[in-house]
């Protein structure tokens, strides 16, 4: 083992890992990177398929972010927003708010707080969700939150309260507050679906009758009829990732998040995973105009736009919260009132995240930019078709430059893995050994690749991905 490797296992202990697997094996330690390569300690290369946890947009090592940094690090790196403003993230507010209300001469999400991290994010407009509700509806009412079955909106305590992911989440359920699941559109294992497994992603040949919003509707109308309607409808936009990346088919955004504005309760968007160009069809609009935002693809409006990990390019954690005039106009007041968003971290508005995010901004905006990852998007999609040749193989979901590919014992049944047979950790092991990084949910392989990534290094992912699958799953 080198000997960073044996720094790494003596000193750290790493996140969703289970430590004692962890120091059976050498670890790679990642030295470099440039675009969608990583370099290791031992001159390995490998290839980022899940952009280092979802974060990366433009490649490692981008020279434009890389430049916006350095000038930045040559001014100041950080100081304080309690009290104080700073050039850069005055500047990310305006392009931020211009980007999530494309067109728009009053823009709706107009006010931007900023904070370190998806779970800050989410921590912020829950916050200010229950607060305004509380303000506008009686201090007395002490409104619920609404979010999705199988929801990951981060590890803070009040993300994890709207989450539903019992593995992460049944050790600390006497610290969390208790929040409503509903299901969402899994279409794969819908109980509603009637069709049989086909070849096909489930969306496409699935036959229902939309259960899956009447059960919205049922949620949000029974709420109401206590006399207390949510405090907010929490939900990631047209695909949620860690819930096993699970696509919405198209309408179902819109219908439900109408039904839950009609039935009292704001919106909170959370486009940590999806934002920022990752998962928006590119074809529709104009490649160098394309919409960043997700919910923006089915015109939906939300009352907080959270988003963080690709936010700076994925260079420097940031992450922001964005909402409306209404809810800013909420906590103004005079002083004694304490109307204050009693709110805040150290590096609230650090420069050089802000300065990151400026460039990464700068460069997602441009056309050549929109072109790749139009390109990015077919090269995925054609490239994952050859997977329906594996008996393992049960579902593949893309969304815009993200796709999930389901492992089952046998696609004619879709009978699950047990999660102790470690299928998707296995694969995903033999395709580091084949030199392509990623990280399964439970059965589910992602596939995230970032935007800067070749049609040769596309081919590559999906071969080792096939490879791998043979090797572990179908021998
Ligand atoms: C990753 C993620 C979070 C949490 O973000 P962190 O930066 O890890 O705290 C929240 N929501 C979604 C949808 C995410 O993918």
């Amino acid at each position: 083992m080198s000997k960073l490797g044996k720094v790494d296992q003596r000193f750290v202990w790493h996140p969703f890992t289970q430590m004692r697997d962890w120091l059976r094996q050498d670890p790679i330690v990642i030295t470099r990177g440039r675009g969608a390569v990583l370099h290791d300690d031992r001159g390995r290369e490998y290839l980022d398929a899940n952009s280092s946890i979802w974060t990366n947009l433009h490649g490692h090592q981008h020279p434009r972010i890389n430049a916006a940094i350095r000038r930045q690090l040559n001014r100041i790196s950080h100081s304080s927003a309690l009290g104080l403003a700073n050039e850069p993230a005055s500047q990310l507010a305006q392009e931020l708010v211009r980007a999530a209300n494309p067109g728009a001469r009053q823009p709706r999400l107009n006010k931007v707080f900023f904070s370190d991290d998806g779970s800050t994010a989410l921590e912020v407009a829950l916050k200010l969700a229950y607060e305004f509700t509380r303000r506008t509806r009686g201090k007395a009412s002490r409104p619920r939150f609404l979010s999705l079955a199988g929801a990951y909106h981060g590890d803070t305590i009040g993300a994890v309260s709207l989450g539903h992911i019992d593995l992460f989440h049944r050790a600390y359920r006497h610290l969390l507050f208790p929040t409503d699941a509903v299901m969402s559109p899994y279409c794969y294992r819908c109980p509603f679906n009637r069709a049989r497994p086909e070849r096909a992603d489930a969306r496409e040949y699935r036959r229902c009758n939309w259960e899956c919003v009447g059960q919205v509707e049922k949620k949000c109308a029974a709420q109401k009829k206590k006399g207390n309607p949510y405090a907010a409808f929490v939900f990631e936009p047209r695909v949620q990732g860690a819930a096993g990346v699970i696509p919405q088919p198209k309408g179902w955004l819109k219908s439900v998040t109408d039904i839950a504005r009609a039935a009292g309760s704001l919106l909170i968007a959370d486009e940590v995973m999806t934002g920022f160009g990752r998962t928006n069809s590119s074809g529709k609009s104009q490649p160098g105009n394309a919409a960043l935002f997700a919910s923006q693809e089915e015109n939906v409006r939300p009352d907080f736009l959270c988003v963080a990990k690709g936010l700076t390019g994925g260079y420097l954690p940031m992450a922001a919260t964005l909402t409306t005039q209404t809810v800013f106009d909420a906590f103004l007041g005079k002083y004694e009132e304490f109307k204050t968003f009693f709110h805040g971290h150290s590096f609230t508005g650090n420069q050089l995240g802000a300065a990151a995010s400026l460039a990464s901004l700068a460069l997602l905006q441009e056309r050549a930019q929109g072109m790749a990852r139009q390109a990015l998007e077919a090269r995925l999609s054609r490239g994952l078709q050859s997977l329906w040749a594996l008996n393992s193989v049960g579902d593949i979901r893309q969304m815009g430059r993200v796709a999930g590919i389901e492992l089952v014992k046998d696609w004619r049944t879709r009978a699950p893995f047990h999660l102790r047979e470690r299928a998707g950790i296995r694969v995903c092991e033999a395709m580091a050994r084949r030199g392509v990084l990623t990280r399964p949910i439970g059965n589910v392989i992602l596939l995230m690749p970032p935007y800067c990534t070749t049609a040769k290094q596309v081919k590559r992912m999906v071969t080792a991905l096939a490879e791998s699958i043979s090797e572990v799953l179908e021998k």
